[in-house]
């Protein structure tokens, strides 16, 4: 081959790696119009080159968000700078839709991109190259991996039978609560719920009954909760709920009406009805409180009042003579 016919060749090959090459790759002039348009732009965007050619780009994909890509495009234009975008910043630049069958969970193709300058052969930026990388899998993969850490980071402070905070994550919560109180000056109520005579419902109707009634009770307690309060399961059949910004007179309504609703609540276990109470303690925060095991220390007391005192009942902290303490 002569020299002429082997650059030919090289051209004609040069083409065809531009068309088939798996990136997206598009040549802007200084004034955004198109000039160049690769087979895989092409394939995504179902627009041939010569019906994207010369236009404005932000005319022919509205998507295109022209301030931000004008952010990242004009110092490259003016300081020959190289410039990129991340999926991670903006998902994509061109909305194309993600056809791959592997990370079929996105519903468009996740992008990265690289743009640099083109001169003329006298060194000036005459044009723009954008390469449009599809990084879909990557990202997929990266999502679904986030996805799941927050799943694991979720099941760790939940438990497990009744979708209450656990007692690690209840007891956190708590010592946050316990330090805001202390810098704000504000008033909060802590209550201990315990089953009465639960040993029984094991005993008479076995365990997985038992699990029945423990995940009733905790579904009424969800219920009768406000947004900011918080609820977990302290112990086997104990639950421990933070009332925040609730001082004891408050609280107190709100433990009356669970005790309540558990008094009237029917378990339907197979074919046996459970019914069943629960006692309660309740402890208001003060001055008074070294920490915040002291204030679980003061609700669990007024609760051993209660079942000393009878069962299904309320008993406050407050309310509790020097020698109960
Ligand atoms: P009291 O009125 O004094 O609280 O009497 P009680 O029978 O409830 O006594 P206690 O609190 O000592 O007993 C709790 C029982 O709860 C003991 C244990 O077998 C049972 N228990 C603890 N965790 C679970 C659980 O997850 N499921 C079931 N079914 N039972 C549990
Ligand atoms: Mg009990
Ligand atoms: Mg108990």
């Amino acid at each position: 081959m002569s020299d002429a016919q082997v650059e030919v060749s090289e051209i004609h090959w040069l083409m065809d790696m531009f068309q088939t090459v798996d990136v997206g790759l598009v040549v802007l002039n200084c004034d955004y119009r198109i000039q160049v348009w690769n087979g895989f732009m092409e394939s995504h965007s179902g627009l041939t080159p010569r019906q994207v050619r010369e236009h404005y780009l932000f005319d022919l994909f509205p998507e295109v968000d022209e301030d931000w890509l004008r952010r990242k495009c004009d110092p490259v234009l003016l300081l020959k700078n190289r410039a990129f975008t991340i999926w991670e910043q903006r998902p994509y630049i061109f909305k194309f839709r993600n056809y791959r069958p592997i990370t079929g969970s996105a519903e468009y193709m996740y992008q990265n991109s690289t743009i640099f300058p083109l001169t003329n052969t006298r060194g000036e930026v005459t044009h723009l190259c954008l390469i449009i990388y599809d990084v879909t899998d990557v990202a997929v993969s990266r999502l679904e991996l986030e996805s799941m850490n927050h799943r694991l980071h979720q099941l760790s402070k939940t438990d497990f039978l009744t979708q209450l905070h656990n007692r690690g994550s209840w007891e956190n919560t708590l010592v946050q609560e316990f330090k805001r109180i202390q810098r704000h000056q504000h008033v909060s109520s802590l209550l201990m719920i315990d089953i009465d005579h639960f040993k029984r419902v094991n005993d008479d109707f076995g365990h997985a009954a038992g699990d029945d009634v423990i995940r009733e009770i905790a579904k009424l307690v969800k219920k009768n909760l406000r947004e900011t309060d918080i609820a977990g399961r302290y112990g086997g059949e104990e639950f421990a709920v933070l009332l925040v910004d609730t001082p004891e007179e408050q609280a107190v309504y709100f433990a009356e009406r669970l005790r309540k609703s558990v008094e009237n609540l029917s378990v339907h276990h197979h074919d046996v009805v459970i019914r069943c109470t629960v006692s309660i303690g309740i402890a208001q925060s003060g001055k008074s409180l070294v920490n915040h095991r002291a204030w679980i220390e003061q609700a669990d007391k007024a609760l051993y009042v209660s079942k000393a005192n009878g069962r299904n009942q309320l008993t406050l902290a407050s309310q509790l003579s020097d020698k109960e303490f």
